[in-house]
């Protein structure tokens, strides 16, 4: 009688199987502000640590097709206009440095006028 092992496969590692997809706060965007905005790719809405209108990108990227770059800058800009109530647009600036999470695009449209202490 053939001895007979039971082939145990062994788990590499202790790191769990998961899906590869990203994931931030961004992609969740669970606290809802107000919306000023929803497209197809991407949400405008209030900032919940800056109060101000900020464009998300729905996916998990920083590269987004140039035309839609460009909608999502439109609609941004038009949206702070609003907001700031700055028709010529010299109130605010488009920000489009990552903040809080790098490789997830949004732009901040933040009040221009910041006095530097
Ligand atoms: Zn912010
Ligand atoms: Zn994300």
């Amino acid at each position: 009688m053939g001895e007979r092992h039971t082939c145990t496969v062994e788990v590499a590692g202790s790191i769990p199987v998961s899906s590869t997809i990203m994931k931030c706060e961004l992609c969740e965007l669970k606290i809802k502000t107000t919306v000023y905005l929803e497209w197809e790719h991407f949400i405008i809405l209030d900032c919940k640590d800056c109060l101000v209108p900020m464009a998300v990108w729905k996916e998990h990227t920083m590269n987004i097709p140039e035309p839609d770059e460009t909608v999502m800058y439109s609609m941004l800009y038009e949206t702070a206009c609003m907001f700031y109530e700055s028709w010529d647009g010299k109130e605010f600036i488009i920000q489009k440095t990552q903040r809080k999470i790098p490789d997830h695009l949004h732009w901040h449209a933040h009040k221009k006028s910041e006095k530097k202490a």
